[in-house]
């Protein structure tokens, strides 16, 4: 064997490599059985009881094992889960602002005790082992008013948590099976995947853009902007369960694709999926956003106009306020807020409520459910809305309805009436 001064690094004039910022809590969590160890943990797996996770819980759950969600380990107990919804921290008092739960019915966890080990399937298959060491009835109503500022079902947050299961269980995971899950685009990476592509990259600072969105100029100018102040940026589109008028993930990715393709400096520009789901809890949810793609390696991140937002449940700078009032609470991740992006016609560019000086009558912006009616009627998009290599993949798609439709297994159970939105990131 060699000695262990051959394993020291030779001297170089190469600066230090770039550390990338530490993770929320301060260490990634690592979840993932080890390769040599999966076998007898599937072997084991076998031998308990399986309770089928929904897509939701299975993106959660995924999420926990990767470390997306450090520092949690599990899912939450009462005690975490109660701390979070009325203080937005951990019991140890860590920021965390969404409570990461476990809900089933009480059919499913009847006669489930503390302490004994149940394995949670996806799909037919096991993937991960839950240690339980709690089991509680979910104070739903008054959570979703904690959590959400209302209780009215018809916002899809409040629907996904008041159906999702009475009961919950909480505990550590054991994921035994690959860090994927079946469907997930190839795009996806794990916060240690991302963050070793960052530090090969040599970038001291990341921007993180959150999105569930097709890709407008608006958007474009924002990671612009981000891309002028930092070395780089994570491109990192929500591909979980969205609301079903959100258009469906893949075609979101192609958009994205075009984008890159054409305009962004592939160098500078790291793109990988989110497989979150979306709560649209506004000003918590900008906060959850924030402090997992700090997970993910990002030390800014950016912050739109009614930021997960749904409806008219949130003021458009909510989420910017929420941010800005946590900054001394272990926050960390630098926030970049964003006022609306539009195209002035008098500016003759791309620009927003901080840096236009003209009337709203100047600015060129589409809601939503104008692009949606433009796309279904076959009219084009304005090439100072969208760029026509993006335009062209949403007009085809709408040729064919089915293409726009999200299948029903990515939907979330409600789908509220939306009033018009405004461009959203
Ligand atoms: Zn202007």
């Amino acid at each position: 064997m060699t000695t262990s001064a051959q394993h020291l690094p030779a001297a170089t004039d190469k600066p230090a490599p770039a550390r990338t910022i530490a993770p929320h809590g301060g260490t990634l969590v690592n979840r993932i059985v080890a390769q040599e160890r999966r076998e007898e943990a599937r072997k084991e797996a076998a031998s308990l009881r399986v309770i089928p996770l929904n897509a939701r819980a299975a993106s959660d759950a995924l999420l926990i094992a990767t470390g997306g969600f450090s520092p949690l380990e599990g899912f939450l107990g009462y005690e975490s889960a109660k701390s979070v919804v009325e203080s937005m921290s951990l019991r140890n008092g860590t920021l965390w602002p969404l409570p990461v739960l476990l809900q089933l019915g009480r059919d499913q966890t009847d006669g489930i005790r503390f302490g004994t080990r149940v394995a949670l399937s996806v799909e037919g298959e096991c993937v991960t082992t839950l240690e339980v060491t709690d089991r509680f009835a979910v104070p739903g109503r008054d959570w979703a008013a904690k959590i959400y500022g209302t209780s009215d079902e018809a916002h899809p947050g409040v629907a996904a948590l008041l159906s999702s299961g009475e009961i919950a269980l909480g505990g550590t995971l054991e994921w035994f099976s690959e860090p994927r899950l079946a469907g997930l685009p190839a795009e996806w990476q794990t916060p240690s995947e991302v963050r070793a592509e960052i530090t090969r990259r040599g970038w001291r600072t990341v921007a993180g853009f959150q999105t569930r969105n097709p890709v407008h100029r608006a958007h474009e100018y924002v990671l612009r902007t981000a891309i002028e102040v930092t070395d780089g940026l994570l491109l990192h589109p929500l591909v979980g369960e969205t609301k079903a008028e959100d258009l469906p993930a893949p075609l979101r990715l192609r958009c994205y694709r075009a984008l890159l393709d054409n305009y962004l400096p592939q160098e500078r520009v790291l793109f990988a999926v989110m497989p979150a789901w979306m709560r649209y809890a506004g000003p918590r949810e900008a906060i959850f956003h924030a402090l997992v793609r700090k997970n993910f390696g990002c030390t800014h991140f950016l912050v739109g106009r009614d930021h997960a937002g749904v409806g008219s449940y949130y003021g458009p700078y909510d989420a910017h306020h929420l941010l800005r009032s946590v900054a001394g609470r272990g926050l960390d991740i630098q926030p970049i807020f964003f006022d609306e992006v539009f195209y002035c016609t008098r500016c003759g560019s791309m620009a927003s409520g901080r840096t236009c000086a003209h009337p709203k009558e100047d600015h060129l912006g589409l809601s939503g459910t104008e692009v949606r009616r433009r796309l279904r009627e076959g009219l084009p998009l304005p090439v100072e809305f969208t760029r026509p290599e993006v335009a062209a993949i949403l007009a085809e798609a709408f040729r064919q309805p089915a293409a726009v439709d999200q299948p029903a297994g990515n939907r979330q159970p409600v789908a509220p009436a939306q009033p018009p939105e405004e461009a959203r990131a």
